[in-house]
């Protein structure tokens, strides 16, 4: 979740300086399928972009434009699950890597992977469909975050997603899925019932706690883009109902008490109760507030427990109600699209935010050069129902830990990107002794796999050996 009010003050990157390439080395394996193109193309319901096309542009734009500059070998826009297992099989038998794109909100680009067959999954058929007998939903994997929400507020219903309208559900859910609702419903992969899978080996599969368990437990934050293309995805929904939203500014010079008062709010706050903090440097003013949601009616009383937790004068307190869908809207800066940028981030797992942890999140966050912009660092709760499930019940591991520390710098040119990749270096260094991993979903380039994954990783490495042997999948990570 970057903060809110960088999708107000964004500025459109067009360095495309970050190549994956230039991360990654090349990645096309394979020889150059040439003519074979036109036989995919002929044969799947979507089209085939290539490189000397004029909608290959376009067709491999995803959100962070720092990644502009890549070149996929070709993008595949698929319509059908016929057509994703086309792809796969021309993908194998020409030894090309698959990016799947969902959403296009990979951090690092790798849904535009330079050499990769991009599987754009946008297009797949199907709707968004709540079964009312079951309360689960089924949709494409493809989907954006903004349409389940408003298909199921219809129904009065949910799922716990994070905040950005244009996220895709897939990518979202495989790497975990934190928001508004972890406290009581859990990430979004807590939430998945079963998920359809083309697996490398061409062969489609459904994953559930019954069939291909060890796929299932893979998908669920064991990252995107590492086992198989997933096309559809089933998810429990819960009942939906007003919220307050409340917003409490403190000075930034209380930014350290601000994190330990949060945090002793949180233990005693009902599950239905949720914030985080969110702390920024530079820019026109620097900013420390803590953002959260509870039941309608509750908020003045949320923010007086906030205010006491701290313990400093509060410089302002915000609440109103809104229904469901008008929280989704909120959360997601006021709008139901969001436009490409530039940016950097990277995140640290917090065992507990003690007071010399929150002096070390502060420290970091000062690190960054405040003439050089703005910097921030959003502070997530894992607490409440991501914690119901054991650290080993699912490839998301962080169960046991109080929070995820997000750095986030939006860059505007390549001058900027490299100041914000050195501040993202001396805030994880700064941090280091409280750090015990990262998030997948706010994946960074050279990042050892074990940050990720922590103990699960030997168990995915197998399921990864066992489902993608010869590693087509292209994720940006290597295990
Ligand atoms: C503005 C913004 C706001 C965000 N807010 C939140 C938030 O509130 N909470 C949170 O938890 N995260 C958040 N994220 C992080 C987000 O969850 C990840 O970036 C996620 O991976 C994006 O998924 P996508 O489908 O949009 O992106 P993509 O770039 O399409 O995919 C991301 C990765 O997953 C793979 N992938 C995608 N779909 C599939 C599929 N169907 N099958 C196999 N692999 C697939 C891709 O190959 C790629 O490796 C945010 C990101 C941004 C940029």
């Amino acid at each position: 979740m970057p903060p809110m009010i960088s999708r107000q003050t964004f500025l459109r990157g067009a360095v495309g300086a970050l190549a994956t390439s230039a991360l990654f080395g090349p990645l096309r394996a394979g020889a150059d399928p040439g003519s074979g193109w036109a036989g995919l193309a002929s044969s799947i319901g979507g089209r085939v972009l290539l490189p000397d096309g004029g909608s290959f542009a376009a067709g491999k734009q995803i959100f962070n434009s720092l990644y502009n500059g890549s070149n996929p070998a070709a993008v595949v826009t698929v319509t059908s699950q016929a057509d994703v297992e086309k792809a796969v099989a021309f993908a194998a038998a020409n030894k090309l890597k698959i990016a799947a794109r969902g959403g296009g909100h990979s951090y690092i680009g790798a849904s535009a992977a330079a050499g990769a067959m991009v599987i754009d999954l946008r297009g797949l058929t199907g709707g968004v469909n709540f079964d009312s007998a079951t309360g689960n939903v089924t949709m494409p994997a493809g989907t954006e975050l903004y349409a389940v929400h408003q298909v199921l507020a219809g129904a009065g219903r949910a799922v716990p997603t994070g905040s950005c309208p244009t996220v895709g559900v897939g990518g979202l859910t495989l790497g975990g899925g934190m928001g508004a609702d972890s406290r009581h419903a859990g990430l979004t992969c807590d939430a998945l019932k079963s998920a359809t899978v083309v697996l490398p080996s061409g062969q489609t599969v459904t994953a559930s706690a019954d069939d291909h368990p060890d796929l299932f437990w893979a998908l669920r934050g064991g990252g995107g883009g590492n086992f198989g293309v997933t096309t559809s995805m089933t998810f429990a929904t819960f009942p939906t109902a007003d919220s307050d939203v409340v917003r409490v500014d403190f000075t930034p010079s209380s930014a350290a008490r601000v994190l330990t008062g949060w945090q002793t709010w949180l233990a005693a706050a009902d599950r239905n109760t949720w914030g985080l903090v969110d702390m920024s440097v530079g820019g026109p003013q620097a900013n420390c507030h803590v953002l959260a949601t509870c039941p309608a009616g509750s908020g003045p009383g949320v923010a007086d427990a906030i205010k006491s937790a701290v313990g400093v004068q509060s410089t302002g307190v915000e609440h109103k109600t809104l229904s469901h869908m008008d929280l989704v809207m909120y959360l997601a800066g006021g709008s139901s699209t969001s436009s490409p940028r530039g940016f950097v981030a990277g995140s640290d797992v917090i065992g507990t935010v003690n007071s010399a942890a929150a002096q070390a999140i502060v420290a970091a966050l000062g690190k960054w050069p405040p003439a050089s912009g703005r910097a921030s660092v959003i502070v997530d709760t894992l607490s409440g129902a991501v914690g119901d499930i054991d650290p080993a019940g699912s490839a998301f591991p962080w169960r046991r830990q109080s929070a995820v520390a997000q750095w986030y710098v939006e860059t505007p040119n390549s001058a900027q990107a490299a100041a914000a990749n050195n501040w993202l270096s001396a805030a994880h260094q700064a941090v280091q002794q409280f750090s015990v991993g990262a998030y997948v979903n706010y994946l960074e380039p050279n990042i050892a796999p074990s940050r990720y994954f922590g103990s699960n990783l030997s168990r995915l490495t197998e399921i990864r050996q066992r489902y993608d042997p010869g590693r087509l999948m292209y994720s940006g990570l290597n295990f």
